[in-house]
C-alpha cells in the first residue's frame, strides 16, 4: 500500500448489521469495505487487494473455511492477513481457522477496544513486512532497485520471453573515467553524482513495466520488457544525452570536461532459448565495445547482429 491512502479493510459477513458494527468501530482509521458472501469476497479480494480481511464463518453459501481455503489460492491475495471473526469461540474453530491461515481469531460477541488493537496490530506488521521487502530491492545509495532485484526480474523476463513472443531489451550504463572522479572531487561528490545519474534512469524510464537498477558500483541496468532494439537504443540515447547535459564537472576526464556515460544495448527476440546470462554478458560487450570507441557513446546490435554506436561520433562496426 501507499502511504497516502487510508489501509483498507474487507469485512466480510452475511448479516450486514455486523458489518455496519464494524465499520463503525474501524470506519475512521481504514476505508472499509464489504461483502455478504464468499462470492462476492472472492471477487472483491482478487480486485481490491485490500491489507486486512475479517471473515465470518458462518455464512450460508460457502462457509469462512472455505472462503479461506479459497483466498489462499489467490495470486496477490494470499499473503493479505485474515482474521476470522465469529461466535463459535470454542477453541477447535479457533484452531482450524489458524491452520488455514488466518493470523488471528476475534470473538462474538465483539468488544470494539479489542477489534480495533487487533487490526492495528495486524496493518502495522503488514505495513512492516512491505517496507522489508522494498528495502530488500531497493539500492540504498540512488533508491532504484538493487542486484538482487534485477537478477530475479531479469530472469522472470527471460523465462516469459521463452514461453511468448516478444521482445526484451536490456541497456548496460557505466559511468566514464570514474575513479578519476572520486580522486578529482571525493567519494561524496561521486556519491552524488551516482545519485544524479539514477534519477536521469529513473526519469528516463517511462513504461510501468520498465525497471531501472543500479547494477554495481557505477553501473546501471535497464530491464525494457517489450521494447525493440529501435526503442531500446532510443532510451539509451536520451539517457547518454542527459546525463552529459547535466554537465557535472569532471575536469580529469579525457573525453569531456563533464561527466559522460558509456552503454552497451542487446535486444533478444526469443527466437532461441532467452538466458540472463547471456544477455547481460552480450550487453557488457557492447558497453566496453562503447568505452573502447571512445566513451560518451551507445553501442548496440541485435542479438548477434551488427553493432551500431550511436552518439557525438560516426557510426562504428562491433564484429
Ligand atoms: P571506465 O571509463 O573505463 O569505466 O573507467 P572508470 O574509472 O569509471 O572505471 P573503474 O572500474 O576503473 O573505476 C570505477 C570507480 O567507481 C572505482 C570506484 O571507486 C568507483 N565507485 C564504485 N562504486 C562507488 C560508489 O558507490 N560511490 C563512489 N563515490 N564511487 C564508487
Ligand atoms: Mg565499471
Ligand atoms: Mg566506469
Amino acid at each position: 500500500m501507499t502511504d497516502d491512502r487510508l489501509p483498507t479493510v474487507l469485512v466480510v459477513d452475511d448479516e450486514p448489521i455486523n458489518i455496519e458494527i464494524l465499520a463503525e468501530i474501524l470506519g475512521e482509521l481504514y476505508e472499509i469495505v464489504f461483502a455478504t458472501s464468499g462470492t462476492e469476497a472472492l471477487e472483491m479480494a482478487s480486485s481490491l487487494h485490500p491489507d486486512l480481511i475479517l471473515l465470518d464463518v458462518v455464512m450460508p453459501d460457502m462457509d469462512g473455511y472455505e472462503v479461506c481455503a479459497r483466498l489462499q489460492e489467490l495470486p496477490r491475495v494470499a499473503d493479505i492477513p485474515l482474521i476470522f471473526v465469529t461466535s463459535q469461540d470454542d477453541y477447535l474453530a479457533e484452531l482450524r481457522g489458524l491452520e488455514l491461515g488466518a493470523v488471528d481469531y476475534i470473538s462474538k460477541p465483539i468488544s470494539p477496544p479489542v477489534v480495533k488493537v487487533r487490526v492495528r496490530n495486524q496493518i502495522e506488521l503488514k505495513i512492516a513486512r512491505e517496507n522489508m521487502a522494498r528495502l530488500a530491492d531497493t539500492d540504498g545509495l540512488t533508491g532504484l532497485y538493487n542486484r538482487r532485484y534485477f537478477d530475479q526480474m531479469l530472469s522472470g523476463e527471460c523465462s516469459r520471453l521463452s514461453r511468448s513472443q516478444g521482445c526484451l531489451s536490456l541497456i548496460l550504463l557505466d559511468v566514464d573515467f570514474f575513479k578519476q572522479f572520486n580522486d578529482t572531487y571525493g567519494h561524496q561528490a561521486g556519491d552524488d553524482c551516482l545519485r544524479g545519474i539514477g534519477d536521469v534512469v529513473q526519469a528516463t524510464l517511462k513504461r510501468a513495466c520498465d525497471r531501472g537498477a543500479r547494477y554495481g558500483g557505477e553501473e546501471f541496468a535497464c530491464i525494457l520488457p517489450e521494447t525493440d532494439h529501435i526503442g531500446a537504443v532510443r532510451v539509451a540515447e536520451e539517457l547518454r544525452a542527459t546525463i552529459a547535459a547535466l554537465m557535472i564537472p569532471h575536469a580529469t576526464s579525457p573525453v569531456a570536461p563533464y561527466v559522460t556515460v558509456s552503454l552497451g544495448v542487446v535486444t533478444d527476440y526469443g527466437v532461441t532459448e532467452c538466458l540472463p546470462q547471456h544477455l547481460v554478458a552480450l550487453a557488457d560487450k557492447h558497453l566496453y565495445a562503447a568505452k573502447a570507441a571512445g566513451r560518451n557513446l551507445v553501442c548496440a546490435a541485435e542479438n548477434g547482429e551488427e553493432g551500431r554506436v550511436k552518439g557525438e561520433r560516426k557510426p562504428y562496426r562491433i564484429y
